[in-house]
């Protein structure tokens, strides 16, 4: 069944979730046939978007980022938000993904109806598939969705990735064996809006209040952030549903001030404009190795480099006077 742009429009802003579903899925569509509508549905949904509170979430897998998830999303569903989670998982580059791959994930989420769950979506370069999350939340967002999670394995480039299109970034750890800061990327910590200290229960609520401390004293050693939120730390069982509540506290706090002080709208702002640049790179990228003049030259040139016969920046010049004669 063919449906139309206005079709898919007027049921996504009633919030209905099955047309939801299907954008996503046409514009994480590779069809070149897809594409035209996707551009266009996206364009058409984005005057309905912006609305909702976007926090990215993060932590090396077994640390409990689906129980968090699944307790936490509960707990604003029942104050009555809307909540969509959304993922971006490296490995859904090289096979199918592990993120949300499992429907027994988050079970009661999975069932209630003012959460939307979505699966990561798969793509040839980590970049791409950011591109379609980064979409997909505009989608979200015009169905009404007033929090989005976007959740990440704690690996590799995708913290990033997640923390330029997020309002508020929450990482979460368990307490380790002594050394809780080992093992721990300065660029996380750094990104980091709120440290959440999981599985803070039974045997474990001493560790967790150390590892707590020792999170804290860490964090003094960065200076404040640009929107003056000076990063916390708190503990929590998922499993249990302690703590879950003053974390949604804190990131209340949070809005509070980065609203006040305009920094919610500058970040905003500033992560359209890199995104707007990033796309740019990319797209040139794409179109300067699919020529096929330069990937002949390429070739000729890449030997003549590696036998010292001319320079790299020589060649590379020739390459681009060749791309721009070709274009
Ligand atoms: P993910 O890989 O980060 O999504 O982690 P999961 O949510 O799948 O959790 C990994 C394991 O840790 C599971 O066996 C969970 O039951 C357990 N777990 C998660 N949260 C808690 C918690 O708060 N307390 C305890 N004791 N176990 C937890």
């Amino acid at each position: 069944m063919v449906i139309s742009t206005q079709n898919y429009i007027d049921q996504i802003v009633k919030g209905n979730i099955t047309y939801l579903s299907r954008a996503i899925t046409l514009i994480e569509s590779l069809k070149e046939s897809d594409k035209t509508k996707a551009v266009e549905l996206l364009n058409t949904c984005l005057p309905f978007s912006g609305k909702s509170i976007r926090i990215g979430i993060t932590g090396v897998p077994g640390v409990g980022k689906s129980t968090f998830i699944e307790a936490f999303g509960s707990h604003l569903t029942a104050l009555g938000k809307k909540v969509a989670v959304l993922a971006i998982d490296p490995s859904s580059t090289v096979n199918k993904g592990s993120i949300l791959g499992d429907k027994t994930r988050m079970e009661n989420l999975s069932k209630d109806t003012n959460a939307f769950i979505r699966p990561s979506p798969t793509g040839n370069s980590l970049g791409g598939v950011a591109k379609k999350t980064k979409e997909a939340i505009i989608l979200c967002e015009a169905a009404n969705f007033d929090i989005i999670l976007i959740e990440t394995v704690g690996v590799g480039q995708s913290e990033t990735l997640v923390n330029s299109m997020v309002d508020f970034f929450l990482l979460l750890k368990v307490s380790g064996t002594g050394d809780q800061l080992q093992g721990i990327k300065r660029g996380i910590m750094e990104m980091a809006d709120l440290i959440v200290i999981n599985k803070a229960d039974g045997d474990n609520i001493k560790k967790t209040e150390l590892a707590k401390k020792e999170f804290e004293s860490a964090l003094h050693l960065y200076p404040l952030k640009e929107n003056n939120w000076f990063p916390k730390v708190t503990t929590c069982s998922s499993l249990k549903n302690i703590g879950i509540k003053e974390v949604w506290n804190t990131i209340q706090e949070f809005l509070k001030l980065s609203k006040s002080n305009n920094w919610f709208q500058k970040n905003r702002n500033n992560q359209n404009t890199n995104w707007l640049l990033q796309s740019i790179n990319q797209q040139l990228q794409d179109d300067f190795y699919k020529n096929k003049s330069i990937v002949l030259e390429l070739d000729k040139l890449l030997i003549k480099v590696k036998n010292n016969s001319i320079t790299p920046f020589e060649a590379s010049e020739i390459l681009i006077d060749l791309y721009k004669n070709k274009s």
